[in-house]
């Protein structure tokens, strides 16, 4: 862990603030340098705010939320496409009149090689005839502007579980070569587990979607609110409805072989603010450092290996 000092200023532009911005400002990140793909772990003291704290990374905002303690706490990741160059990053004080720049830092970006995986399905899934792309392109942009949409509250306390029991057969962020083609990365892990094997929520949340898809099978998104999701794919039926509200352990469907998929498994993933990230950093992040800072009786024992 490190800490990064940084000066409180003004941006240029927004409306003044009575008293004095705060001095010096103090960001920790866990780890230090993060790689791309990898959820981190962002806390900030020191800052005098009107409103709640986001970190701007690139393209991206990251909400953080209050600790109890005056200090200010959440998540932000690089997409895994990102490169692993070091970068400036923001911290903005937003409130219902405007924002303010209260701090800037830079973070290091440690490089990581995720790899490749072949993989083969029927051809049909790898070329898609003009109908099965106008749905498969219509999914997505659903699926996507979902994701895009940040709850305004936090509805997660306890540390995040695997949703189902078994060995990992396709970790995050390797890329993908469809029946000798190359594709996109995998953006969450693939659990190996048996037909019918129910898969639970890994957190409390609100159930966002609910859908049977061309690449995903059937399909239901958590929000956890603030910007992160959890996704289950390719399950052999769902058992939840949408706004329905779960917690940690809550039924949300069985596992199959539904959408693009090669056998029954569960595909995990984790959204936060749109980007793709690795669940196994959520579980590592949530079990560590959340659960060392707030205890939680309610937390479960992890099942199944992260990779
Ligand atoms: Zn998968």
């Amino acid at each position: 862990m490190t800490w990064i000092q940084v000066v409180g200023q003004a941006l240029a532009g927004v409306l003044l603030l009575t008293g004095s911005v705060a001095g010096a400002l103090r960001i920790e990140t866990t780890p230090s340098r993060p790689s791309p793909g990898q959820l981190f772990w962002v806390t900030v003291a020191g800052a005098a705010t009107h409103g709640s704290l986001e970190l701007r990374l690139g393209a991206r905002a990251f909400a953080l939320w209050a600790d109890g303690r005056a200090g200010w706490e959440g998540f932000a990741v690089l997409d895994r496409d990102e490169s692993a160059a070091s970068r400036e990053f923001f911290v903005v004080d937003t409130f219902p009149a405007g924002e303010q720049l209260v701090g800037v830092g830079e973070i290091g970006v440690e490089p990581r090689d995720y790899g490749s995986q072949e993989v083969k399905v029927d051809e049909s899934m790898v070329t898609l005839s003009p109908s099965d792309q106008e749905r498969a392109d219509r999914e997505n942009a659903l699926i996507r502007s979902v994701l895009a949409t940040r709850s305004p509250e936090r509805l997660w306390s306890a540390a995040f579980v695997v949703p189902t029991p078994g060995e990992i057969t396709g970790p995050f962020g390797v890329r993908r070569i469809y029946n000798g083609k190359p594709k996109g990365y995998h953006n969450g892990v693939d659990i190996a587990a048996a037909r019918g094997a129910p898969v639970t929520a890994s957190a409390a949340g609100r159930v966002a979607l609910v859908g049977d898809y061309f690449y995903t099978g059937n399909t239901v998104l958590v929000d956890h609110g603030l910007g992160l999701y959890t996704a289950y794919f390719h399950m052999d039926s769902a058992a939840v409805v949408e706004g329905e509200r779960v917690e940690t352990g809550t039924i949300l469907g069985l596992v199959g072989s539904t959408g693009r998929s090669t056998g029954p498994h569960l595909h995990w993933g984790v959204y936060l603010s749109g980007a793709r990230a690795d669940p196994g950093s959520l579980l590592g992040l949530t079990r560590g450092v959340v659960a060392a800072a707030r205890p939680s009786p309610a937390s479960q024992p992890v099942q199944a290996a992260e990779n």
